[in-house]
């Protein structure tokens, strides 16, 4: 155990490529905290949501650091689901790592090292979650920070942008990023609606699921 006692539920502690938002492409170290209280119908982490293994903080660390990388990121699963995650988020900052969270917006984003860049989801119909998204969290989202709707379908793509506009996601977060449903919605059906509504968001396909298709640990 670390000094403080902290640990957390671990899924996997991976290197990898960054599939998605703002720093993909880049080699990143993946922590997968283990458990979600969601269950969205896309899901592609569903062997987070059980089992895992209970780490020290700083086991966690040793780890992480191992890989000598500069990216870390935490995912899951939904990571805030376990109240250490805040915790951690702090200690790889601490560490001098670039952290991003990913975190499904059904939690509350408050209290979270500001050096931490956020990439919240907006849960959509086709998630079958929609009723779980915390619309209070987008008030704490930073110019740092990104907001990413995954978009199964026409309804998901109208919801969605009426979303943007309703928040005004465009001008005060990061990046609103525009992602299709791997192997339900057709990409380039996804980036003709964004072109010929001239829609104010980045889309945005999972380059891991391209390198890799579904396979866990990467
Ligand atoms: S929030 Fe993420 S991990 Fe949880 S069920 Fe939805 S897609 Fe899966």
């Amino acid at each position: 155990m670390s000094k403080s006692g902290a640990s957390l539920k671990i899924t996997e502690i991976f290197f990898s490529i960054q599939g998605e938002a703002q720093t993909v492409g880049k080699p990143t170290v993946f922590v997968r905290l283990t458990g979600c209280p969601l269950r969205c119908h896309y899901c592609d982490s569903e062997y987070a949501f059980y089992g895992g293994e209970r780490m020290s903080l700083d086991d966690i660390m040793a780890k992480v650091m191992s890989y000598g990388a500069t990216y870390v990121c935490v995912t899951g699963g939904e990571p805030l689901a376990q109240p250490e995650a805040r915790t951690l988020l702090a200690q790889l900052c601490e560490n001098g790592l670039q952290v991003s969270l990913e975190t499904s917006g059904a939690l509350a984003i408050d209290n979270i090292d500001p050096r931490v860049s956020v990439v919240m989801d907006v849960k959509t119909p086709s998630s079958g979650e929609m009723s779980r998204n915390d619309y209070d969290n987008i008030s704490l989202l930073r110019a740092e920070d990104q907001i990413k709707f995954v978009i199964g379908d026409r309804q998901d793509y109208e919801w969605s942008l009426f979303k943007v506009s309703e928040y005004n996601l465009a001008g005060s977060v990061g990046e609103v990023l525009f992602s299709p449903i791997y192997e339900q919605l057709e990409p380039s059906q996804l980036v003709e609606w964004i072109l010929a509504d001239r829609a104010p968001v980045r889309f945005q396909m999972q380059l891991h699921k391209a390198l890799w298709g579904d396979k866990p640990g990467r």
